[in-house]
């Protein structure tokens, strides 16, 4: 059965979901398919972030830290961001960028897996894994004497082997939008004795997640995708309540000292997840970040995380089922599995010739998606396109399937102008 114009307008009318698009300042004209490279601005944020600014910061000045409760921002955000990934009260921080706060807790598990079994010195990860997290990881491997080994992910349960100390995923594929089962996964690496680590940056926000009951070791995670907290939003970092007080992590600054105050010059950590905090943090971002993260708490009311799931599962079916139905025969792939299951907040489409030139005549059309390069061996070129169910319409939908197939028909992508790459593709 075919869906028509009037069906998406119809889904829109029934969306428990619908009145949270008032919540966010959206372009005109524009159809923002890229919530997962930057979420859209929060209508709060302007008058919040110009507060931390005019009457924080330019009145109160140095009592802010005190008054306006700037030192304990990164844990109040952090409490905010647990709720919706399974985390208790107290084990998570807003603080530094995911690829810092990899080198923390990667650097925390290689501690604690040595403590335990000296002899596992091998780091396991998917080659397909966003890079940061692989250079991350391959620069600490070379400066603690293990070794990074990257498989494909239906190898994951053979890489097991006694040798492991750490798997490190990414929850959602940033590339193909490809979801692991967490629990079974967690388990799996338990099994073979080694630690989980989950890159939540794709995920927190977008799909359920619960570190808790899939018993997860560590955690990150990013701020300015489907949290909307702006362009370079601090990140997350949640760590197991039964390792954090075990071991720190080597970038041991001042705010994670037990007492910072007290300036001693010796270090001691801070109970719990404040130590996993290093210096003075970015008030204004975490203003920010704290108003893109009240968007999502405010699905709350509407049933949640699990209610912005199924809009979410919902609006890709639709967009993934419109490609099938209307842009036939131009070559287009899927690169996002059809399994519910495995399948993240986006749909990513393949195409061996194109693929950026189309991303790029979308974009003038005001369909705003991204394009990530594939490479010689079995990845694809790429055409990724996020759906933030916070702010995303089935007409919205309806509208950028449609783009996709005139652009397509035309051969519109073809002219010089969207041929020609940039520097942040
Ligand atoms: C977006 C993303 C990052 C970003 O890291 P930054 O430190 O914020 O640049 C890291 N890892 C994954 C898996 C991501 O998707």
């Amino acid at each position: 059965m075919t869906t028509t114009l009037q069906d998406c307008r119809a889904l829109d009318a029934q969306d428990p979901l619908r009145a949270l698009r008032e919540l966010f300042l959206l372009p005109e004209g524009t159809i923002y398919l890229d919530g997962n490279s930057l979420g859209v601005m929060p209508r709060s944020a302007p008058a919040r972030v110009a507060d931390v600014v005019t009457r924080e910061w330019g009145v109160d000045l140095i009592q802010s830290w005190n008054k306006n409760g700037w030192f304990t921002m990164p844990g109040r955000v952090g409490d905010k961001i647990a709720r919706l990934i399974g985390a208790a009260p107290g084990t998570v921080v807003a603080t530094d960028s995911t690829s810092i706060n990899l080198f923390k807790v990667l650097s925390a598990a290689i501690n604690l897996s040595t403590a335990d079994h000296p002899q596992r010195k091998r780091i396991v990860s998917e080659r397909s894994n966003f890079p940061t997290d692989l250079y991350i990881a391959e620069a600490l491997c070379k400066e603690r004497g293990f070794e990074l080994v990257l498989v494909e992910p239906d190898e994951i349960a053979a890489a097991l082997t006694p040798e492991v100390a750490v798997l490190m995923l990414t929850h959602v594929n940033y590339r193909t939008g490809a979801m692991h089962d967490m629990p079974a996964v967690t388990a799996a690496a338990h099994a073979a004795g080694a630690l989980m680590l989950w890159d939540l940056a794709h995920s927190a926000g977008a799909v359920p997640v619960d570190l808790t009951g899939a018993g997860a070791d560590y955690a990150v995670g990013c701020g300015y995708k489907y949290l909307n907290g702006g362009p370079g939003a601090p990140a997350f970092v949640w760590v197991n309540p039964r390792h954090t007080d075990r071991f720190w992590q080597p970038l041991a600054g001042w705010w994670g000292h037990a007492t910072p105050f007290a300036f001693t010059p010796d270090y001691q950590p801070a109970p719990g997840i404040t130590r996993y905090q290093c210096g003075t943090q970015p008030m204004i971002s975490l203003a920010a970040l704290d108003c893109g993260v009240d968007t999502v708490l405010a699905a709350e009311a509407l049933g949640g995380m699990a209610a912005l799931r199924r809009k979410s599962l919902a609006l890709t079916d639709l967009f993934i089922s419109l490609v099938d139905e209307r842009c036939q025969g131009h070559g287009i792939g899927l690169a996002t599995p059809l399994d519910h299951a495995q399948r993240g907040s986006q749909v990513c489409l393949t195409k061996d010739d194109g693929a950026y030139a189309i991303v790029q005549a979308l974009i003038a059309r005001g369909v705003v998606g991204d394009y990530r390069a594939g490479d010689a061996g079995q990845h694809k070129d790429i055409l990724r396109f996020g759906f933030t169910p916070l702010y995303i319409g089935f007409e919205d939908v309806w509208n950028a399937a449609d783009h996709l197939r005139q652009v397509l028909e035309t051969g519109e992508w073809r002219r010089a102008e969207f041929n020609t790459k940039h520097a942040v593709t």
